[in-house]
């Protein structure tokens, strides 16, 4: 349920509330809107009596949230969610769109720093690269670990990225959070809800990767864990579901981007690597993620795709990088956004 808070209300009534909620047994989540502020009361409800709440002193009304997610929801919160990468630093879901790129794998520490380099300068504001990867076989290549983050913090220190990367594991938390600026929660792990729970619990932000099966509301109450335990600053991505479409690696969901921005204040990327499967496919698809209302993309990178240690059939070269930014641009103008 929603306490509606009246606008004349003081610090002291919304402690009283909070208090009262948490006495409860339910978790209470402060939003401060520009005209009033509420406190989102989220948990088991069983035997809990809403009337008690309903006559504090600066409480306007109570009411119920329908959805079933609830903190992720514009129900709770009109305002859209802004989450910015670095302290101080690019931020996603405003105006201004963001590019997150950079390898598939981190693989070789000068070629990431080299990498990271012309990637700034194209105009990205998040360095991507996985130093722990899912692979679908034992047998490929597994990723650098700890080595691979120290080349990625490397090369936030030399060109101001910001380092996005995957945890694979509760274990892995803390050592990626170490390292990374944002934490990625990849495909085969959004209904891991022991590292959905995890991650929540400590204060970077969170790149949750729609479940390659999920359902859109699937999707929501995967970022509902990370944000009811503590951690509001998610960034969703749409990377695209497995259909009978065998061609393309993934069908690419871009109507997923104003479905969620209908229902949710969470800011949506869109990965069109994965999306597509084929490098020629990145570039087209970035377009229309774009003119559909996505606030940023992440798009894989190698500077030498031929010879990628993983995803070689659809990571684009530098040039075609430089190349899409230029359109992108000029796309997110025509809807009066930019990058
Ligand atoms: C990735 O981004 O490196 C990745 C493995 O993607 P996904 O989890 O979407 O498959
Ligand atoms: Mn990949």
């Amino acid at each position: 349920m929603i306490v509606v808070m009246a606008p004349t209300a003081n610090q002291e009534q919304l402690n009283h509330v909070v208090a009262l909620v948490e006495e409860m047994g339910l978790k209470s989540h402060i939003i401060v809107g520009t005209n009033r502020t509420v406190v989102a009361a989220v948990g088991d409800k069983r035997g809990v009596d809403k009337g008690a709440l309903e006559n504090l002193p600066g409480v306007e009304k109570i009411v119920p949230i329908l959805s079933p997610y609830k903190v992720a929801s514009t129900e709770v919160k009109q305002e859209k969610t802004i989450v910015r990468l670095l302290p101080y630093g690019p931020a996603l879901g405003g105006k201004k769109l963001g590019v997150i790129a950079g390898p598939c794998s981190v693989e070789d520490r000068n070629q990431l720093l080299d990498l990271a380099g012309q990637l700034k300068e194209a105009g990205a504001v998040g360095l991507r690269g996985g130093a722990f990867k899912p692979r679908t076989s034992p047998y490929s290549f597994q990723g650098l670990a700890e080595k691979g983050l120290e080349y990625l913090a490397e090369a936030r220190e030399q060109t101001g990225l910001a380092v996005v990367t995957e945890v694979l594991t509760v274990t892995q938390v803390d050592l990626v959070a170490k390292y990374a600026d944002v934490l990625q929660v990849g495909a085969r792990n959004m209904q891991n809800f022991m590292l959905l729970k995890a991650i929540g619990e400590q204060p970077k932000p969170v790149l949750l990767k729609r479940g390659m099966s999920a359902t859109m509301e699937e999707f929501l109450l995967a970022a509902e864990y990370i944000i009811n335990a503590g951690n509001s600053n998610v960034i969703l991505c749409e990377r695209g579901i497995r259909t009978f479409e065998e061609y393309c690696r993934n069908t690419l969901a871009l109507s997923l981007i104003p479905a969620i921005k209908h229902v949710s204040h969470l800011p949506i990327i869109v990965d069109p690597t994965h999306g597509t499967g084929h490098a020629y496919l990145v570039e087209p698809m970035s377009m229309a993620a774009i003119a559909a209302g996505a606030d940023g993309l992440i798009i894989e990178v190698h500077p030498d795709p031929e010879h990628a240690l993983t995803d070689a059939a659809q990571q684009i070269d530098v040039g075609t990088f430089k190349q899409l930014m230029a359109r992108a641009g000029r796309v997110a103008a025509a809807i009066d956004r930019a990058i």
